[in-house]
């Protein structure tokens, strides 16, 4: 029988490829983040065509604890099962620390850390009942070491490290395992976005963003690509990967290797 995935934040960049890695083996997709009602048409055909045994979208709002439970039930009702949660919804927002907006630190911890707390806490009981199941945190390597001008992204990333482990510890006999993935910067429209924002908060030319700020920081001087981030999730979710949980896997061209 097709697994049941669900994606958060899969309208776009990572998640969206990540559906399309599971859509590829055949899995029923739930995708999951915001777009125009076209958009979302186009998120689901491409799914859709790339294998998905089915697809359905969920509007659910990360910052909202009882759409996100209702999103998990529907998937878990519609489906019979929630095999694979994928928690990648996330923002950015940078600023320095004494000017940083109160709303904007709210809604990075919301969205990127919170939501994934009631993703899983929602989805745990159906596979302890199915007796497997994987969660995958989509973290960063700002889980790991930090930028200036990224509080609340780089704490609420950190944050997401200490869920997976913990998460992990409790359900390791369940046979579920619940990893995370700290990419390093991966060309999405969430980075795009903030070329221009750092250029500002910097005093530099957008050119001197990409290769003297962010490429700077990963000796392969590439960017990640969103099939990669895929694939890795693909196989954490995959059988021969029963035995690694709590982990996280660094996918940032040796950034963190500095
Ligand atoms: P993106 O902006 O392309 O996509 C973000 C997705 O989240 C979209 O589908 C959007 O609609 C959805 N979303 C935003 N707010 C939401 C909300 N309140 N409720 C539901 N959905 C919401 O971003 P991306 O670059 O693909 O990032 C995806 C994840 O990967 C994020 O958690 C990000 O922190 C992480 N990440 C990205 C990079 C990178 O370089 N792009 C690096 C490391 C980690």
């Amino acid at each position: 029988m097709a697994r049941t995935v669900v994606v958060t934040g899969s309208t776009s960049g990572i998640g969206l490829a990540v559906a399309l890695g599971f859509a590829a083996e055949g899995a029923s997709i739930v995708l999951n983040g915001f777009g125009t009602a076209d958009e979302i048409a186009a998120c689901i055909d491409k799914v859709k065509a790339a294998g998905a045994a089915d697809v359905v979208h969920n509007p659910a709002d990360m910052t909202k604890p009882a759409e996100i439970a209702a999103m998990i039930e529907e998937a878990a009702s519609r489906f019979g099962s929630v095999d694979v949660l994928v928690n990648n919804a996330g923002i950015q927002y940078v600023e320095k620390i004494e000017d940083f907006p109160v709303e904007k630190w709210d809604a990075i911890i919301a969205i990127n850390l919170s939501s994934a707390f009631h993703t899983i806490r929602a989805a745990v009981p159906h596979m302890k009942k199915a007796g497997t199941g994987r969660i995958i945190n989509i973290a960063s390597a700002h889980g790991l070491v930090a930028s200036p001008f990224k509080s609340a992204y780089v704490a609420a990333k950190h944050g997401i490290l200490g869920l997976t482990k913990t998460v992990a510890l409790e359900v390791a006999e369940a046979g579920i395992t619940v990893n995370a993935i700290c990419p390093g910067y991966v060309l999405t429209p969430l980075v795009q976005r903030q070329i221009p924002d750092q250029a500002k908060t910097r005093g530099i030319t957008e050119e001197q963003v990409i290769n003297d700020v962010m490429l700077k920081a990963q000796p392969t001087k590439k960017f990640v690509t969103v099939e990669q981030v895929a694939a890795l999730a693909t196989f954490l979710a995959s059988d021969v990967a029963a035995q690694i949980t709590g982990t996280h896997q660094s996918i940032d061209g040796g950034w963190t290797a500095q």
